[in-house]
């Protein structure tokens, strides 16, 4: 399909060509994903920052390519969104990741991610209520994670979508806290649960850097002083997880409490004790 013409611009910028050429590639694959079963959820636990003990996990979505082998959700969330993929692939998520959480005991949560373009349409208050009505997941068990993206484009659409959603009894975490755009208007108009620190922060912080530290100490202040928890994510060892905690994060996340796991996996440790 490359004629002549289109070649000079492949001389011209060769790797644009075949970026595109490999989102073309994705994009078509992307589309059959969920109906050839390639897609599943992962879980990763979240755990309480003083006992250690788990309050739930983060479903995480994967996707395991035929050909290719598995891709990267940093690669394919973003191209689901540009294809207008991730309200049907985000549905898809949240109904999966209810069914699951229902068959977990009933003090653990799950938490799913929403991308800010399913907030953009309204029917996602629809699909919400009938993911937990099918499941019967009580609305208090689900966590909706949202970037502050969700506020910078067509905020007010967002922003109403979100109260309909915490009408409904689900909790709203505030993702990637620190990363965008912040601003800290919306932080006191919408009834966040909870603010997730990013990995970033954490990183630096256990390597004593002086800002990273100042950060989280005003967030956690923060969020404090506005009701909310605050989880730290991307807690690797056990020095980051001292850092957190002494700086008053209330939960941890992380490679040092768990990787995302295998389905089977998440409800063996759902059911399990903490003395076990
Ligand atoms: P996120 O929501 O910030 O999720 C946390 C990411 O950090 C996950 O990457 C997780 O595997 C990784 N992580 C957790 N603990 C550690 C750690 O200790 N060290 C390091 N280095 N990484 C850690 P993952 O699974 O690759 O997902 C990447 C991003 O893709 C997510 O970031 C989220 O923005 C997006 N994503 C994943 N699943 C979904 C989904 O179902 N829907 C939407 N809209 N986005 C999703
Ligand atoms: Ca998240
Ligand atoms: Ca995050
Ligand atoms: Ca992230």
């Amino acid at each position: 399909a490359k004629d002549a013409g289109r070649g000079v611009f492949r001389t011209y910028e060769p790797q644009l060509h075949v970026q595109a050429e490999e989102r073309r590639v994705l994009e078509m694959a992307l589309r059959k994903a969920i109906e050839n079963n390639e897609m599943h959820l992962n879980y990763q636990p979240v755990v309480d920052a003083g006992t250690g003990g788990l309050t739930g996990f983060e479903a995480l979505l994967r996707w395991t390519h035929p050909e290719l082998g598995p891709i990267s959700p940093a690669k394919f969330i973003p191209l689901a969104e540009e294809a207008r993929l991730i309200e049907s692939i985000g549905e898809w998520v949240l109904r999966t990741a209810c069914d699951e959480a229902a068959s977990w005991p009933s003090h653990i949560r799950i938490a799913v991610n929403a991308s800010a373009d399913q907030l953009q349409n309204a029917n996602f208050v629809t699909v919400v209520t009938s993911a937990l009505a099918n499941s019967g997941l009580s609305a208090e068990r689900l966590e909706l994670e949202v970037t502050e993206s969700v506020f910078m484009h067509e905020g007010l659409g967002a922003t109403k979508t979100l109260e309909r959603v915490l009408d409904l009894g689900v909790r709203l975490s505030l993702d990637d806290f620190g990363t965008g755009y912040s601003s800290l208007g919306y932080l006191s108009r919408t009834r966040f649960s909870s603010i997730k620190i990013d990995r970033s922060f954490v990183q630096g912080a256990s390597k004593g850097v002086r800002e990273a530290i100042a950060i989280i100490r005003a967030v956690v202040a923060l969020a404090k002083s506005l009701g909310m928890a605050t989880t730290a994510e991307g807690v690797e060892t056990e020095a980051e997880h001292q850092m957190v905690q002494d700086l008053g994060c209330t939960k941890v996340q992380g490679f040092y409490f768990g990787r995302p796991l295998p389905v089977e996996e998440a409800r063996t440790l759902a059911n399990r004790r903490w003395s076990d």
